[in-house]
Protein backbone atom coordinates (compact mmCIF):
# COMPACT_ATOMS: atom_id res chain seq x y z
CA UNK A 1 0.00 0.00 0.00
CA UNK A 2 1.02 3.60 -0.40
CA UNK A 3 1.79 6.50 2.01
CA UNK A 4 -0.82 9.31 0.97
CA UNK A 5 0.58 11.73 3.81
CA UNK A 6 3.31 11.77 6.06
CA UNK A 7 4.90 8.89 8.09
CA UNK A 8 3.40 8.39 11.50
CA UNK A 9 6.49 8.78 14.20
CA UNK A 10 6.61 5.13 14.54
CA UNK A 11 7.20 4.37 10.49
CA UNK A 12 10.05 7.24 10.85
CA UNK A 13 11.53 5.56 14.07
CA UNK A 14 11.40 2.13 13.04
CA UNK A 15 13.37 3.61 9.92
CA UNK A 16 16.05 5.05 11.99
CA UNK A 17 16.38 1.60 14.01
CA UNK A 18 20.39 0.33 13.03
CA UNK A 19 21.30 -3.34 12.90
CA UNK A 20 24.25 -2.45 15.50
CA UNK A 21 21.58 -1.89 18.40
CA UNK A 22 19.56 -5.20 18.11
CA UNK A 23 22.57 -7.82 16.94
CA UNK A 24 23.29 -10.95 19.02
CA UNK A 25 26.99 -12.17 19.45
CA UNK A 26 27.85 -14.48 16.92
CA UNK A 27 27.51 -18.46 17.21
CA UNK A 28 30.92 -18.62 15.22
CA UNK A 29 32.69 -21.80 14.51
CA UNK A 30 36.24 -22.67 13.00
CA UNK A 31 36.25 -24.44 9.36
CA UNK A 32 38.05 -27.70 10.84
CA UNK A 33 35.33 -28.49 13.02
CA UNK A 34 34.04 -31.87 11.88
CA UNK A 35 30.21 -31.99 10.88
CA UNK A 36 29.22 -33.69 13.89
CA UNK A 37 30.68 -30.92 16.17
CA UNK A 38 28.75 -28.35 14.44
CA UNK A 39 25.55 -30.27 15.00
CA UNK A 40 26.36 -30.40 18.62
CA UNK A 41 27.02 -27.04 18.70
CA UNK A 42 23.65 -25.77 17.11
CA UNK A 43 22.42 -27.68 19.68
CA UNK A 44 24.53 -26.27 22.84
CA UNK A 45 24.16 -23.01 21.30
CA UNK A 46 20.38 -23.06 20.72
CA UNK A 47 21.02 -21.23 17.14
CA UNK A 48 19.98 -22.74 13.21
CA UNK A 49 23.01 -21.37 11.33
CA UNK A 50 26.60 -21.19 12.57
CA UNK A 51 28.84 -18.32 11.00
CA UNK A 52 32.65 -20.06 10.31
CA UNK A 53 35.40 -18.23 10.68
CA UNK A 54 39.33 -17.92 11.03
CA UNK A 55 41.34 -17.73 13.51
CA UNK A 56 41.59 -14.02 13.21
CA UNK A 57 37.27 -13.93 13.19
CA UNK A 58 37.62 -13.49 9.51
CA UNK A 59 34.12 -14.45 7.34
CA UNK A 60 34.72 -17.26 5.57
CA UNK A 61 31.23 -19.27 5.28
CA UNK A 62 27.96 -19.99 6.72
CA UNK A 63 26.51 -23.71 7.98
CA UNK A 64 22.73 -23.85 8.12
CA UNK A 65 20.92 -27.17 9.63
CA UNK A 66 19.95 -27.55 6.13
CA UNK A 67 23.52 -28.09 4.76
CA UNK A 68 24.09 -30.80 7.79
CA UNK A 69 20.95 -32.86 7.00
CA UNK A 70 22.10 -32.94 3.14
CA UNK A 71 25.51 -34.23 4.55
CA UNK A 72 23.88 -36.83 6.71
CA UNK A 73 21.31 -38.03 4.17
CA UNK A 74 24.79 -39.21 1.93
CA UNK A 75 27.77 -40.81 2.47
CA UNK A 76 29.88 -38.30 4.38
CA UNK A 77 31.53 -39.23 7.41
CA UNK A 78 29.84 -36.30 9.69
CA UNK A 79 32.89 -36.94 12.34
CA UNK A 80 35.51 -36.51 9.46
CA UNK A 81 34.25 -34.09 7.52
CA UNK A 82 35.25 -30.55 8.36
CA UNK A 83 32.58 -28.25 8.10
CA UNK A 84 34.59 -25.76 5.62
CA UNK A 85 34.01 -28.36 3.18
CA UNK A 86 30.39 -28.48 2.74
CA UNK A 87 29.43 -24.72 4.19
CA UNK A 88 28.23 -21.79 2.58
CA UNK A 89 31.29 -19.72 1.46
CA UNK A 90 32.59 -16.36 0.32
CA UNK A 91 32.06 -14.24 -1.89
CA UNK A 92 28.56 -15.97 -1.98
CA UNK A 93 27.80 -14.85 1.87
CA UNK A 94 25.18 -12.44 2.40
CA UNK A 95 26.42 -9.87 4.91
CA UNK A 96 25.17 -6.74 7.03
CA UNK A 97 27.41 -3.95 8.78
CA UNK A 98 26.10 -2.53 12.45
CA UNK A 99 25.14 0.71 11.07
CA UNK A 100 22.83 -0.55 8.26
CA UNK A 101 19.16 -0.36 8.84
CA UNK A 102 17.10 -3.16 10.64
CA UNK A 103 14.85 -2.72 7.31
CA UNK A 104 17.64 -3.05 4.53
CA UNK A 105 18.83 -5.83 6.42
CA UNK A 106 15.22 -7.64 7.08
CA UNK A 107 14.76 -7.59 3.54
CA UNK A 108 18.13 -9.37 2.72
CA UNK A 109 16.90 -12.51 4.88
CA UNK A 110 13.67 -12.36 3.11
CA UNK A 111 14.84 -11.91 -0.45
CA UNK A 112 17.33 -14.17 0.13
CA UNK A 113 15.09 -16.49 1.79
CA UNK A 114 17.66 -17.14 4.74
CA UNK A 115 17.42 -16.79 8.47
CA UNK A 116 20.89 -15.44 9.68
CA UNK A 117 23.38 -12.43 8.09
CA UNK A 118 26.55 -11.96 9.58
CA UNK A 119 27.67 -8.27 10.97
CA UNK A 120 30.88 -7.12 9.75
CA UNK A 121 33.96 -5.08 9.90
CA UNK A 122 35.33 -4.06 6.40
CA UNK A 123 39.27 -4.62 6.80
CA UNK A 124 42.11 -4.06 4.47
CA UNK A 125 44.61 -6.89 4.30
CA UNK A 126 48.25 -6.78 3.23
CA UNK A 127 47.38 -7.17 -0.54
CA UNK A 128 45.11 -3.91 -0.31
CA UNK A 129 42.25 -6.32 -0.43
CA UNK A 130 39.01 -6.09 1.35
CA UNK A 131 37.90 -8.63 4.04
CA UNK A 132 35.65 -9.05 6.51
CA UNK A 133 35.64 -9.22 10.61
CA UNK A 134 32.48 -10.81 12.08
CA UNK A 135 31.38 -8.54 14.99
CA UNK A 136 27.92 -10.27 15.69
CA UNK A 137 24.96 -11.99 13.81
CA UNK A 138 21.08 -10.34 12.94
CA UNK A 139 18.28 -13.32 12.53
CA UNK A 140 15.31 -13.28 11.91
CA UNK A 141 14.86 -13.67 16.11
CA UNK A 142 16.13 -10.26 15.76
CA UNK A 143 13.45 -9.23 13.74
CA UNK A 144 11.00 -10.71 15.47
CA UNK A 145 12.03 -8.94 18.85
CA UNK A 146 11.97 -5.43 17.25
CA UNK A 147 8.47 -5.92 16.19
CA UNK A 148 7.42 -6.94 19.78
CA UNK A 149 9.01 -4.10 20.99
CA UNK A 150 7.18 -1.68 18.64
CA UNK A 151 4.07 -3.40 19.44
CA UNK A 152 4.31 -3.49 23.06
CA UNK A 153 5.40 0.67 23.00
CA UNK A 154 4.12 2.37 26.29
CA UNK A 155 2.48 -1.03 27.35
P1 LIG B 1 18.20 -23.68 6.95
O1 LIG B 1 19.13 -24.45 6.08
O2 LIG B 1 18.21 -24.18 8.37
O3 LIG B 1 16.85 -23.51 6.38
P2 LIG B 1 18.96 -21.04 6.00
O4 LIG B 1 17.64 -20.86 5.30
O5 LIG B 1 19.53 -19.86 6.72
O6 LIG B 1 18.87 -22.19 7.07
O7 LIG B 1 20.06 -21.52 4.93
C1 LIG B 1 19.74 -21.92 3.63
C2 LIG B 1 21.01 -22.02 2.80
O8 LIG B 1 21.63 -20.75 2.66
C3 LIG B 1 22.10 -22.93 3.38
O9 LIG B 1 22.73 -23.63 2.32
C4 LIG B 1 23.08 -21.97 4.05
O10 LIG B 1 24.42 -22.45 4.02
C5 LIG B 1 22.94 -20.72 3.20
N1 LIG B 1 23.08 -19.48 3.98
C6 LIG B 1 22.75 -19.26 5.27
N2 LIG B 1 23.00 -17.99 5.63
C7 LIG B 1 23.52 -17.37 4.54
C8 LIG B 1 23.99 -16.04 4.26
N3 LIG B 1 23.98 -15.06 5.19
N4 LIG B 1 24.44 -15.77 3.01
C9 LIG B 1 24.46 -16.74 2.06
N5 LIG B 1 24.04 -18.01 2.25
C10 LIG B 1 23.56 -18.33 3.47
Amino acid sequence: YKENHEPSALLVRLRQLRVGDFKSIPAAIRPNISNYDAIVTMFTQNVGSLIVVSEEHELLGMISRKDLLKAALGKTDLQQVPVGVIMTRMPNIIMTMSDEPVLEAAKKLMQHQIDTLPVVETFIDEHGDERYEVVGRFTKTNVTKILVQIGTLGQ
